[in-house]
């Protein structure tokens, strides 16, 4: 800590300083965030101090955490779902298992997901004291749905698939594991973080949501293709009450109890997801999704002109190729496959993926 406090101009042409070495999303293709909506900025910024885990004092705030809860379950098939904001897809998918695993009377209770599954499952069993069993993927990277039946057991207290991978861009045949999921009883939570705010507005129809029986949750990040400002993810649940599994006593807020992880929480970024989705409405979304699908199409057909063979269609707004080299000033990230793996953000506009193109294929000349 400083003895004396800095003066606020050489203050901020330091954070400037800083800010010029971090990457501006031009020339970034490996990122599941965007440059945040500008309605989303304003409206969080318009929020900044309001803390949600006192909502008490934030009633206004509470109340569109409340509305946005609504939106989003509205778009998943299920406008009474229980939610809340959450810090994004880690917390979400944490705390629908520890609330599968409160239902669970096991002493060695496990999940089963797919090999695909982010990463975020690997901590989630850690801090739950969970075994974490794997089903493998098919040719195209999805869960293996015959696979699943042999993997649940009477241990068994959640299944997990994933409605867009994160490196592959493919949604699991969640119709298919819902089936299971059901006929053996066992809650399925869905991990749309990233594929949520898209799937609805694809030109083919793919189940996911709680239209399916046996969906029992879904984490679905506004933070990621919902354009809002970082950090805001949401955990929905069919039945509002499961939320009671988790509450503890707070004696000296607001309100007595709570299911969160996180005690404060930032009102300002819930605010400004729910600002996006009331000012785009479902066209207006549908409108973005159509732009990064087209730009992701023309991405493929442009690498695969080129020599570069795409690895998988993609569901979503991910194209992974067999390339091993990036032209010099672009970020793109790899695959545990060893693919390289692009996804096409709002941000990723035409001229970008063309610029990427050219600079790729003269790479490939010299
Ligand atoms: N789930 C999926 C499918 C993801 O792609 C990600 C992040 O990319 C996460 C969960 C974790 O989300 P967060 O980084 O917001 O915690």
């Amino acid at each position: 800590m400083l003895e004396e406090g800095r003066s606020e101009e050489e203050l901020f042409s330091f954070l400037s300083l800083k800010k010029g070495e971090d990457s501006s999303y031009h020339h970034v293709l490996s990122s599941m965030c965007t440059i945040p909506h500008p309605v989303a900025a304003r409206a969080h910024q318009m929020f900044l101090e309001a803390n949600l885990g006192d909502p008490g004092l934030f009633r206004g705030t509470a109340e569109i955490e409340a509305l946005l809860i609504e939106r989003i379950g509205d778009l998943l098939h299920h406008r009474r779902a229980g939610g809340y904001a959450t810090s994004g897809g880690t917390e979400s998918n944490l705390q629908a298992l520890r609330i599968f695993r409160k239902m669970k009377a096991s002493s060695r209770p496990n999940i089963v997901v797919p090999e695909s599954a982010h990463f975020s499952f690997e901590k989630a069993c850690d801090i739950l004291s969970l075994g974490m069993r794997t089903v493998p993927c098919d040719d195209s990277f999805r869960m293996d749905a015959d696979a699943l039946q042999e993997a649940i057991d009477a241990d068994t207290c959640a299944v997990v698939a994933i409605a867009g991978t994160t490196e592959y861009g493919v949604v699991d045949p969640i119709a298919a594991i819902a089936d299971i999921a059901h006929d053996t009883g066992v809650p399925l939570h869905v991990d749309a973080a990233f594929g949520g705010f898209v799937i609805p507005f694809l030109k083919q129809e793919i189940p996911f949501d709680f239209s399916l029986e046996g969906v029992s949750s879904i984490a679905i990040d506004p933070h990621k293709m919902g354009m809002s400002t970082i950090p805001c993810g949401s955990l929905l649940v069919r039945e509002p009450s499961w939320f009671d599994l988790l509450n503890v006593e707070t004696p000296y807020l607001t309100v007595k109890q709570e299911c969160t992880l996180a005690g404060t929480r930032s009102g300002g970024a819930v605010v400004g997801a729910f600002a996006v989705l009331e000012y785009l409405g479902k066209s207006g979304l549908a409108a973005i999704v159509r732009g990064c699908m087209k730009n992701t199409k023309r991405l493929i057909t442009g690498m695969e002109t080129l020599g570069y063979r795409r690895a998988v269609t993609p569901d979503l707004n991910v194209a992974t190729f067999h390339a091993d080299h990036v032209p010099p000033g672009w970020r793109v990230s790899w695959t545990r496959r060893g693919h390289m793996r692009t996804v096409m953000m709002p941000h990723v506009h035409l001229s970008v993926i063309e610029e990427f193109l050219r600079d790729i294929g003269d790479n490939n000349a010299q």
